[in-house]
This record gives structure tokens, sequence and C-alpha cells, in this order.
């Protein structure tokens, strides 16, 4: 199957590029979280809030992966870190980031400016976690907008998540939400994922999630 050929080689020069990433983040001493979830669950949103209670403490950069327009990053551009825009339409709009757009984007950064890395990926529960991009820690971010049923259609994502932020959560009282069930689903597919419930809109969880980065900053390497 010549199909099947193509993709596995396209996969294996993935990880090649991935590698090298790795590598570019050791030499750097740059510590990279790849956010990845569905359009919509609130990454954009996650991530401003995120850089606002760290960018004190750390040198912050962020690459935003979207297929088309620079919304996102001009969402962020407030914030007055390094930031770079990647996006995918001009690749063929593709719906993931590969580790040779990370590469790239990785020249419009300075390396002595940053410590800890953002990456947003491009809203997709499905291909993101299909490519790895070299760095230290995947983060799955599911709203509960969402349903409970995810993890369970999209077990890839979650299996390699190292953390799992249940996002929304002050939308709890306006919806049929089943907590204990998604929770269930989770631990099907990765029993011990850490699952961090919470809100950008009121802060509920945000001390959990940003003592969870400082900790995965401490430990170093997976
Ligand atoms: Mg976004
Ligand atoms: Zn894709």
């Amino acid at each position: 199957m010549a199909e099947i050929k193509v993709i596995q080689s396209i996969m294996k020069e993935n990880d090649r590029v991935a590698e090298e990433n790795r590598q570019w983040f050791d030499k750097n001493r740059v510590f990279t979280i790849n956010l990845m979830s569905s359009p919509g669950s609130g990454k954009t949103t996650i991530l401003e809030k995120t850089v606002a209670r760290l960018k004190d403490r750390f040198k912050i950069g962020v690459i935003e992966g979207d297929i088309y327009t620079s919304a996102d990053a001009d969402r962020l551009r407030p914030l007055g870190i390094p930031l770079v825009q990647i996006n995918t339409g001009p690749f063929g709009g593709d719906c993931h980031l590969s580790a040779a757009m990370i590469r790239a984007a990785l020249d419009g950064l300075n390396p002595g400016e940053i410590e800890l890395l953002f990456i947003e990926n491009v809203g997709n529960l499905v291909c993101p976690a299909e490519f790895e991009l070299g760095v230290e820690r995947d983060v799955a971010i599911l709203s509960i907008a969402e349903g409970e049923d995810k993890p369970l259609k999209y077990p890839l994502l979650f299996r390699r998540a190292h953390v799992l932020l249940l996002s929304k959560i002050d939308l709890l009282p306006h919806l049929q939400y089943d907590r204990k069930l998604v929770e269930e689903n989770v631990r099907k597919i990765n029993p011990k994922l850490p699952i961090i419930p919470v809100s950008a809109k009121t802060g509920e969880g945000f001390d959990s999630w940003i003592e969870w980065i400082v900790a995965q900053m401490k430990n170093g390497k997976k």
C-alpha cells in the first residue's frame, strides 16, 4: 500500500525534526508546553490568563498555530511577550502543527529571551496528537460544553497528554454535565492523567494549574 508508506515516511521525518526541536529546547534551556484541544475550548483565553500570571516569574514566549488569521496572536500581543504566529493555510490548511512548522517558528524567537514557551496548537482533537513537536509537556484541554464522551472518541490525545484541563467549569450550573462520567472515561484511556478543572472566566483552578506548570519546570525532562 503506497499510501501507508507515504504516511509512515511523513511521520518518520516529523519525528526526526521533533528530535532536533528537542535538542534546541535543551540547549537553550527552554521548557516547552504544547496546548491541544478542539476549537472553542478556551485555549487562547486560558493562555492569556496563564501568561499574565507567570510573566513576572519567567521569561515567556508563545507560538500560536491557526489555519488562518492572527486573531489569537493579536489577543496575546498586549502581554508584551515574544510571539510567533504560524498560519498553516499556506501549507495546505493543515489542521495541526508539525515539528517542521515549530522549527521554522523557532527562527523567529530569540532563545535568550525565553525560559517557558507555550505552543497553542491548531484547534482539533485528532491529528495534533499524532505529530510529535519535541516539547517537554503536552496539555489536553476539554471544555465541559463538549460533553463527556470525547476521551473515548479521541483516545490518542488523552493518552499522550501529561495533564488535562477540564475547562469552562463556570458553566456547570447551566449544563447537564456528569463530571464523574468524564473522569471515568479519561481513566479508561489514561488511568494516571491528572485532571485540573479550571475556569478562565472566574479564575477557579488556576492556582493548581500554575502550580502544575512550575512543578513540571522544576522536574525538568519527562
Ligand atoms: Mg485559540
Ligand atoms: Zn491535521
